[in-house]
């Protein structure tokens, strides 16, 4: 049998219901808000009054037409609550400090020169209390982690790490929870990508329920959307390390053929090596080749280098197809340096995606527009968003009823009421500043 709720939970809901409505569609008046939400017009005015005072929601200013009164707008309070999101990449560590509504305020870099634990570590803390410090007493509702490698978002631990020495099952939530007590949030890097594209991003994501996001850069990885749900297991979407093919060269995860010895950055290097005959340290006559080298060279008509992206495109194609046989996906965005070179490979990837496919149809291949703080502003949205769900709001605090008494009794005396007995359960609304409702008399039962 089913729990009843008693009303300080059903309170708790409504607030959440408000609070989340007004982030979603903030500048948002009352009766917006009562359309939206289906509450009645009582609890929404009630409600948004105490979430003004909690300091949860400011108004905004008031808007309306000719005729009538006009409605005072509501937003988020964004001046008093803030979410740190980092991103953990092997390149270095990115810090943003966001409002609650995930747009950034401050932003911290740092390269990590000792690739082992203690120098992440460091680095990370060092970052961290940098941005704290800096917000000096305000309020920081969450830390989120974007991580690179392989993450288990349920135990908030980091996995894996590539490049890192003696990084194995790091729980970063738990290292974090205990030095700032602070909640704090552990998450794949691509999935936060995600978040930031369907909130920020120009691909328009937000409208698809099946969609994925691809980070290539160094290496790839990949976040996706089924149902509206993102994908949070952790060994989900490593794309990467599908076989394309299995005569192919060794990937670094020991197997062969994995796409990302093709598709991503430091695969198009160690394809360019082994196609000139020997390796980065074997020639000194010729500057070591990296991809920015290989792109220039493509991007002027060099055989080889433009083979290497053509490449590149068509194994991509093949790969994501197979993501598309198996998942209903509309919508593929890109993200990352890659994308910087998709002149040079876009025309492979949409051909080969094409033919590859067993039932034919369109899927929308889009490239993020977002910058580098992506990851970590995506990460701070997440922290944001499970901040406002579990918010718990303070017990309903005392009102103040006297203008409502007063209120009655001049409407009592106004319609002869006075000193006669009402029914239960019905009373006074009242506009004056009380806080609302005071229990209505709309009919009296006469003495
Ligand atoms: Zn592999």
């Amino acid at each position: 049998m089913a729990t009843p709720f008693n009303s300080a939970q059903i309170r708790q809901s409504n607030l959440r219901t408000l609070l989340l409505a007004v982030r979603d569609k903030g500048p948002v008046s009352k009766p917006e808000l009562q359309a939206y939400t289906q509450l009645s017009w009582g609890a929404v005015s009630l409600l948004t009054g105490d979430l003004e005072r909690m300091g949860y929601i400011v108004p905004l200013g008031k808007r309306g037409g000719a005729v009538g009164r006009k409605a005072s707008e509501y937003v988020i309070n964004t001046s008093d609550n803030f979410a740190i999101g980092i991103e953990l990449h092997a390149l270095g560590i990115r810090l943003v400090v966001t409002d609650l509504l995930g747009k950034p305020q401050k932003q911290f870099f740092q390269h990590i020169l000792q690739m082992d634990y203690e120098g992440v570590t460091d680095v990370l803390f060092e970052l961290t209390d940098s941005a704290l410090k800096s917000m000096e007493n305000r309020r920081i509702v969450g830390i989120g982690i974007a991580a690179q490698g392989v993450v288990d978002y349920e135990t908030k631990t980091s996995l894996y790490f590539p490049r890192v020495r003696g990084w194995e099952n790091v729980p970063l939530g738990k290292l974090f929870e205990e030095r700032y007590n602070i909640k704090t949030l552990v998450m794949h890097d691509p999935n936060c990508i995600l978040d930031a594209e369907k909130h920020f991003g120009t691909s328009g994501l937000g409208k698809y329920k099946n969609a994925a996001l691809l980070r290539i850069d160094k290496g790839i990885g990949m976040a996706m959307m089924i149902d509206g749900q993102v994908n949070i297991l952790p060994s989900g979407a490593e794309i990467g390390h599908i076989c394309v093919n299995y005569n192919g060269p060794r990937c670094v995860c020991g197997n062969y053929g994995c796409l990302s010895e093709y598709a991503s950055l430091d695969g198009i290097v160690r394809r360019y090596y082994e196609a000139v005959g020997n390796g980065p340290q074997s020639g000194t006559e010729a500057p070591p080749a990296d991809h920015h080298f290989i792109a220039t060279r493509a991007q002027a008509g060099d055989q080889l280098c433009r083979s290497l992206f053509d490449m590149m495109g068509s194994y991509l194609g093949v790969a994501l197809s197979t993501v598309c046989n198996l998942f209903p996906l509309e919508q593929i965005v890109l993200y990352g340096e890659a994308t910087d070179y998709k002149n040079l490979f876009d025309q492979q990837l949409r051909q080969s995606l094409y033919d590859h496919l067993y039932l034919k149809r369109e899927i929308q291949i889009r490239y993020s527009t977002l910058n580098v703080q992506a990851p970590a502003v995506g990460a701070a949205l997440s922290v944001c968003d499970s901040f406002l769900r579990k918010s718990s709001f303070p017990r309903q605090e005392k009102r103040n009823t006297e203008p409502a008494e007063r209120f009655r009794q001049a409407f009592d005396l106004r319609a002869g009421y006075a000193g006669k007995k009402r029914s239960v359960g019905q009373g006074y609304f009242c506009n004056d500043r009380c806080g609302g409702l005071v229990g209505i008399v709309l009919k009296h039962t006469m003495a």
